[in-house]
């Protein structure tokens, strides 16, 4: 594969976590006469490897693209799916429709010289052309899947693919196993929020938008980690800490339980981005 080793994983006939370790999962979905897909990946390149490896499981046509939420490393291989129909959440489209969020992204990502850098110039942004608001429910050849919209978190347009049946939750960037989601599209305070309403969800193993398959557990300390943060700036903010002050303390407070996780190098940064937000209310 031209853009780097990948490993699949079969969580339960015909459901498969393509994990890409260091970069974005995408989940493989095989129906009776179709696929479904959740997440595009970050530029058509990737998204062609993604339907290679489709090929190998299965040669049903690709007939749904679900969008975990508008970032670019998930969604911006959309336009590699023109027969598909693309779902996701109604905010989800507004951000990916919204050229206030999506220059500065692009220009991030052209500027950082990664190796996609020059391919994310000529990206064509496509938005979901299925949305909802609060949930949907899709029977794929006999097998439920239900997408549910449970507040902002990570970004206003964030879904949770549940397989019911199967056990199984597609939980995009707003809960990792041991990993720091990126915070500086997120709405702090409703996350902590939208997390209390994921741990209701009942499943056994989740696949997020970055990082290894985990387990209940790593969705309870997911939600620990934002309502630690979120009280610990909350906090800083009450004893009058400036911004810097908050954010190295508020760092020092959660390495303790979190030192370990992948990204947590960018608590600091993030930290700083939350105290603005939850200061402005
Ligand atoms: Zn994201």
């Amino acid at each position: 594969m031209a853009t780097g080793d990948t490993e699949i994983i079969e969580l339960a006939t015909g459901v498969y976590a393509r994990l890409h370790e260091g970069l974005t999962n995408a989940g493989i979905i095989v129906g009776d006469d179709g696929v479904l897909l959740i997440d595009s990946l970050r530029v058509p390149s990737f998204a062609r490897d993604l339907i290679e490896d489709v090929k190998t499981l299965s040669d049903k046509p690709i007939r749904y693209v679900v969008d975990t939420h508008s970032h670019w490393d998930h969604s911006w291989g959309n336009e590699e799916f023109p027969k598909a129909t693309i779902v996701g959440h109604a905010n989800c489209r507004r951000e990916m429709l919204d050229p206030v969020i999506t220059i500065p992204w692009r220009e991030k990502v052209v500027t950082a010289g990664d190796p996609w850098s020059d391919e994310a110039k000529t990206v064509n942004i496509t938005p979901p052309n299925l949305t909802f608001e609060s949930s949907l429910h899709l029977d794929f050849a006999g097998r439920p899947i239900d997408m549910h919209w449970l507040g902002r978190a990570h970004t206003s347009g964030d879904i949770f693919i549940h397989l019911p049946e199967d056990g199984l939750l597609f939980t995009g960037d707003v809960a990792q196993d041991r990993g720091v989601p990126f915070l500086m599209d997120g709405y702090l305070k409703d996350w902590v929020g939208t997390n209390e309403r994921l741990i209701e969800i009942e499943f056994d193993h989740f696949m997020a938008g970055h990082g290894p398959i985990g387990e209940p557990s790593a969705i309870i300390e997911a939600r620990d980690f934002i309502a630690e943060l979120v009280e610990g700036v909350e906090r800083a903010i009450a004893n009058g800490q400036d911004r810097k002050t908050a954010a190295s303390s508020v760092n020092a407070l959660l390495e303790k339980r979190f030192g370990g996780w992948r990204g947590f190098e960018r608590v600091e940064e993030s930290v700083a981005f939350a105290y603005d937000q939850i200061q402005a209310g």
